[in-house]
């Protein structure tokens, strides 16, 4: 039988974003180029690091995304926490993800497309408040054209999301939920899920809204990985298996949805204990290699990347000298 994720108890109630939302990132994500200045490359006196590199101690889908594309985009983003600039694509995401989070803050009757779209200006403010580099993007846009554009964007997705799912009928049980899990094998997963429902049955559905096109069919194992990662961590967290995974793709108004069983968290699990080893690994020998694809093309870090003709920076932790095994307490030079 269809389990009915809509018109879910009203008073199951939504949970605002909280400071842990924040700290998902915080420990591995690329610091924000207006304000860090870690392993900045070319002459001069070297920077002051944002702070001191540290080997990985946990591992969320979009760093495990990255080390499976490119082993040294990984350490750029992890380790070294290279500066990268905001593009446009990834703050639209970033404003729209908010605006579809705060609907929910109004009553049922009210979550209209209009309304959504009204909300676009003033969590763009917002945005600019909390992280001023994203106002950068505009800054050789006087006349407002391009940011009148872009918000134009910003606000067509939003409409789009209507025409999958109508909110008048979600009461999500969470909204921006921070997760994190240890495996047995001590590995820490975190992550945060866009949004999570509860059926009257208990069931639960988790939700991720992607601001980007459905990928093609032979692509969906792909995208359904992160919502794996987030099903798994649920099931270790709750002991519950999510009844369905579903991803809503607002830029060409697509649904994905996964039924995952048990095999499939099992699975993931052994494929993420895999990739820790290997970031382990790497962690200790320093040996971080490029993986060059097209996907390099959005890659902030070609100015660092051999493939391109760049230098990586020193390395900044300790590496392992690889005929003894032991950890040799210096730095490498570069990779
Ligand atoms: S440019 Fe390509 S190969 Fe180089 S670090 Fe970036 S993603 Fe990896």
């Amino acid at each position: 039988m269809e389990t009915s994720f809509e018109d879910v108890a009203e008073d199951a109630g939504g949970s605002a974003p909280s400071a842990a939302t924040v700290a998902d990132d915080a420990e591995a994500a690329p610091a924000p180029a207006a304000t860090a200045t870690a392993a900045a490359p070319g002459p001069g006196p070297a920077a002051a690091p944002v702070s001191a590199a540290k080997a990985p101690a946990s591992l969320s889908p979009s760093r495990a995304g990255d080390f499976m594309q490119c082993p040294l985009l990984y350490r750029f983003r992890v380790i070294d926490r290279l500066p990268e600039k905001p593009s446009e694509a990834a703050t639209r995401g970033t404003l729209v993800h908010a605006v579809l989070e705060r609907l929910f803050d109004a009553p049922a009757a009210e979550r209209t497309a209009p309304r959504a779209r009204s909300l676009v200006p003033g969590q763009w403010d917002r945005l600019r408040e909390s992280r001023p580099e994203v106002g950068e993007l505009f800054a050789d846009d006087p006349e407002g054209e391009r940011l009148a554009r872009w918000l134009g964007e910003a606000e067509r997705l939003v409409e789009r999301w209507f025409t999958l799912e109508d909110p008048s009928r979600l009461e999500p049980a969470e909204r921006e939920l921070f997760v994190e899990a240890e495996l047995d094998s001590g590995l820490r997963l975190r992550g945060i899920i866009d949004r999570v429902d509860v059926a009257p049955t208990g069931e639960v559905r988790i939700v991720d809204y992607k601001t980007g096109k459905a990928p093609r069919p032979q692509y969906a194992e792909g995208a359904l990985f992160q919502m794996k990662f987030y099903a798994l961590v649920v099931w270790r967290l709750k002991k519950v298996v999510p009844r369905r995974l579903q991803l809503v793709y607002l830029g060409s108004g697509d649904v994905l949805t996964y039924d995952p069983v048990l095999a499939d968290l099992e699975r993931v699990e052994r494929k993420l204990l895999a990739l820790w080893e290997a970031i382990r690994l790497a962690t200790e020998t320093g040996d971080w290699q490029p993986r060059p694809t097209k996907l390099c093309g959005w890659c902030n870090h070609q100015a660092h990347c051999p493939e391109f003709g760049g230098t990586p920076p020193p390395y900044p932790l300790p590496v392992r000298v690889a005929d003894t095994g032991g950890v040799e307490q210096g730095r490498m030079a570069a990779d």
